[in-house]
């Protein structure tokens, strides 16, 4: 009897060694490793760290301490990101086991220049229980002049998310030489160099975007700085085979840029002279396929002329127009709600060329009254308006006036296109 208890002893004693073994090795052993996520370029701010330990989780956390309204937002997203850890590892959770979960998380800043940082907040977390981490990465970019969040919406023009719509991601960060993306914990890098093309300001400069200084010229030539004068010269009518390409000549000679209110019937026979549009910068506005009066056909038939035009300039340049300016200058209230897609441009001066077709009458009745955010109307169609272009560019520039087009004065002037609808001039 005393024997058989004795084995009974030995048993149990081994059992309970067996156990406290299992329970020791899952607790040293079992538990997955810390993330290693290093901490680099910190060219900006300090990063306070702060450790929170218990028996259910670990928390590693580092805060940025900086311009007061980058912290708020950055810090924001660190503190809802703790909180929603706690609420998915609070301390009563019942699992039976030695695991824990772990969070952590850093802070990189990047100083891209003067005015511009960029903060990138990283996490690994792993919840009580589970063996994976999970990672997320966020990206902020601000202006300290401006004080406020800066968007890849402001350094580039609209274009520039077609050409990277595949590494695009609404997460992102500005950094020396290059864009990252952010997307499920995954990075994709674009070199700023890509999007050269679509540059609106006036942060990135040479260096960022890995050209010369000539390079850098043509590029800066193209920046609307919204604190000068500017006007917008626009053409109708057209395009034509040989006036178009002598005025585009005029234009890039100057460093200037207009916008093209063509016809359908015209963009078809001249599929080269669109392209060269396009391709030096200048902005295509519809003005319907055959010039009919808007106010005088049926809603479906001003669709069509629009819709039309659209597909035509479409298929040659893979852009769709968002201006049109009615022929005659004529709309009512059915023609801006059949065409409530888009802006309607009128003008502020009237060259009156196809009536005088003459240089010497046309030159001084646009440089008489030209004002800062002035909208011009010319016709590319007539070979007396040529010279008279040469005169009035050479004139403006040297006046200091930045030559734009429509859609980059409204811009530039502060517009909420989708509140407004008619526009006469960037000053209304
Ligand atoms: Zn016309």
């Amino acid at each position: 009897m005393s024997k058989v208890f004795k084995w009974l002893a030995v048993i149990v004693i081994a059992v309970m060694i067996l156990v406290i073994g299992i329970l020791v090795w899952k607790g040293i052993y079992a538990r997955p490793e810390l993330p290693r996520i290093t901490q680099s370029n910190m060219d900006f701010g300090i990063v306070e760290d702060k450790e929170e330990l218990t028996d259910k989780y670990e928390i590693y956390s580092s805060k940025l301490k900086s311009e007061e309204f980058i912290d708020l937002i950055v810090n924001q997203k660190i503190v809802d990101s703790i909180e929603e850890f706690k609420k998915q590892n609070y301390s009563d959770k019942n699992i039976a086991s030695a695991d824990i979960g772990i969070f952590k998380n850093v802070v990189d800043t990047y100083k891209i220049n003067d005015d511009v940082v960029s903060v990138r907040v990283t996490i690994m977390s792993k919840d009580i229980g589970k063996s994976e981490y999970t990672k997320s990465i966020y990206g902020y970019n601000f202006t300290l002049q401006g004080k406020h969040i800066l968007f890849l919406d402001d350094l580039f023009k609209p274009e520039y998310k077609e050409k990277i719509k595949d590494i695009y991601s609404d997460t992102y960060l500005f950094k020396n030489n290059s864009i990252e993306f952010y997307n499920d914990g995954k990075v994709k890098e674009c070199k700023y160099n890509l999007l050269k093309e679509y540059v609106r300001t006036k942060f990135l400069n040479a260096k960022n975007l890995g050209v010369t200084d000539e390079e850098y010229e043509e590029i800066e030539a193209k920046i609307v700085d919204p604190t000068k004068k500017m006007v917008a010269i626009t053409f109708d009518d057209g395009p034509h085979k040989t006036n178009t390409n002598e005025i585009l000549k005029i234009l890039s000679n100057h460093k200037a840029r207009a916008t093209f209110f063509m016809l359908g019937q015209n963009v078809v026979n001249n599929k080269d002279v669109v392209k060269q549009v396009y391709d030096n910068g200048n902005e295509i506005g519809i003005h319907s396929w055959d010039h009919p009066q808007l106010t005088n056909i049926s809603t479906e038939s001003v669709i069509k002329q629009i819709k039309d035009t659209s597909d035509a300039i479409y298929d040659i340049t893979g852009y769709r127009p968002s201006v049109v300016r009615p022929p005659y200058g004529a709309f009512n209230s059915n023609v801006k709600s059949a065409l409530s897609d888009y802006d309607l441009i009128l003008w502020t001066i009237d060259s009156l060329d196809w009536k005088s077709r003459d240089e010497n009458k046309i030159v001084p009745l646009v440089l008489d009254s030209v004002k800062d955010g002035d909208i011009i109307l010319l016709h590319d169609i007539h070979i007396t308006t040529t010279p008279a272009v040469e005169r009035i560019v050479t004139s403006l520039k040297n006046d200091g006036y930045q030559l734009v087009t429509v859609s980059e004065l409204l811009e530039a002037k502060g517009y909420d296109r989708d509140k407004i609808q008619v526009f006469y001039s960037g000053r209304q």
